[in-house]
């Protein structure tokens, strides 16, 4: 009698996969999701935003191996950004480390501490002594956002390669809405270059639409050395709830979260029209700094002055 094949993957249309299949099926995703969005270009100096956790070392292992095809492979660097996270970024930095290295990636490494004068955790606590309620996501997205723009410009990277997954999408597109923040909901999608400047350097996903589930499971069956563990300051955010409710429908009702994204690029062009370019938008740049802004003072000076401040 023969035996069945051990399945590791069941697909929405019910079909289902042995390991190796899977295998394919994810990097061919990840491949579509490249050229469908356009996401490189041949001339493309690439920045991966690495941490070390399990996005992040799939999205820069599979675009070396997407530039490989086309003989790029050297056209690929990594940066980290260290926020300073005891007990849980030193592990994933050792990750990223061993990782670059077997894969001849240029890893460079940046910090909060260097850049804004203090890791996150003495930020918060600093904050929290000070009776500021503030979230580290709110304090950490900022720094991040600005480190990694101002890291990968100085590595003269022309795009920067993010682990975003489908997860992080659906959860991003429904915080915004539900915070009726209409202007960053337009900002989402696999391209983050709406803005054009040349100080900005655009932001590409290719995860996008592919699952937290599929990447797990796909960096097991790899068996790279990658971290599993959710940062300590996850545990009870707003995202963090949305998460969890996302999950739960999933489970109930498959497809959620896709159905949450291609809304969202269906009427991703439209967004952009009303939100973007009707020229209200227009960027400016911070009078302390100089970096690309909304406002007189980025929120990175702001937020820097807020966690040194002793008044
Ligand atoms: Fe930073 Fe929040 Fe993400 Fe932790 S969960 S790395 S604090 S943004």
């Amino acid at each position: 009698m023969s035996q069945e094949p051990a399945y590791v993957y069941k697909l929405q249309n019910g079909r289902k996969l042995t390991a190796a299949e899977f295998i394919i099926y994810f990097e061919q995703k990840v491949f579509k999701t490249i050229r469908k969005f356009k996401l490189f270009e041949l001339d493309d100096k690439l920045v991966v935003a690495l941490s070390g956790g399990k996005d992040s070392i799939t999205v820069m292992y599979l675009t070396q191996k997407y530039l490989a095809k086309k003989n790029l492979q050297k056209n690929i660097q990594a940066l980290l950004i260290d926020e300073g996270i005891d007990g849980y970024r030193p592990a994933t930095i050792k990750f990223a480390i061993d990782f670059t290295k077997k894969l001849g990636i240029p890893l460079h490494i940046e910090s909060y501490k260097k850049n804004y004068g203090k890791t996150l955790d003495s930020s918060v606590e600093f904050l929290r002594e000070k009776g500021k309620n503030i979230s580290p996501c709110n304090i950490c997205g900022t720094f991040r956002r600005n480190a990694l723009n101002v890291g990968a410009r100085k590595l003269k990277a022309t795009k920067v390669v993010t682990g975003h997954n489908i997860d992080d999408e659906s959860q991003n597109i429904l915080l915004n809405i539900f915070k009726n923040n209409f202007k960053i909901l337009a900002r989402l999608g696999p391209f983050n270059g709406v803005i054009e400047d040349k100080m900005f350097v655009p932001r590409v996903k290719p995860l996008y639409l592919c699952t937290e589930k599929e990447v797990r499971l796909y960096t097991l069956l790899k068996g790279f050395d990658v971290g599993y563990d959710e940062c300590p300051y996850s545990k009870g955010s707003f995202r963090d709830e949305l998460s969890e409710i996302l999950n739960q429908l999933e489970d109930e009702h498959k497809g959620v979260k896709n159905s949450v994204v291609n809304f969202f690029l269906e009427i991703h062009d439209s967004l952009k029209e009303l939100y973007i370019e009707d020229g209200s938008d227009k960027i400016k740049y911070c009078t302390s700094c100089g970096e690309p802004s909304q406002r007189i003072v980025c929120n990175t000076c702001s937020m820097k002055k807020l966690v040194n401040s002793e008044n």
